[in-house]
């Protein structure tokens, strides 16, 4: 009789029978999610979720597990983040800041 081993997913830490030598994951969904995070730094879902944008709460397509705002949203906050940081060089260098008209 084949002896079974029962070891632990390292990806989602359910225990599950072995059955080829060096298993190493329960299943083939989460073989995939090891081999994708080897490969990135963050991690990549299996298939695009559907999120509700924590901006403007506009269903969007996240790709990532750190998506949390749609296209426009990230848009809007990374030219936001941009902005601040000009401001911020510029009261540095010349100890006043830039005059916003959008925030006039
Ligand atoms: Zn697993
Ligand atoms: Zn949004």
């Amino acid at each position: 009789m084949p002896e079974h081993r029962v070891d632990t997913c390292i990806v989602c830490g359910k225990v599950y029978t072995q059955e080829h030598y060096a298993e190493r994951y329960c299943s083939n969904e989460c073989r995939y999610n090891a081999k994708l995070k080897r490969n990135r730094r963050y991690s990549v879902m299996p298939m695009p979720q559907k999120r509700a944008c924590e901006w403007c709460k506009e269903e969007f397509l996240a790709k990532h597990a750190r998506h949390r705002f749609c296209v426009k949203c990230s848009l809007k906050n990374s030219m936001l983040n941009y902005r601040r940081h000009q401001a911020y060089q510029h009261r540095r260098q010349y100890g006043f800041g830039i005059i916003d008209d959008d925030e006039v």
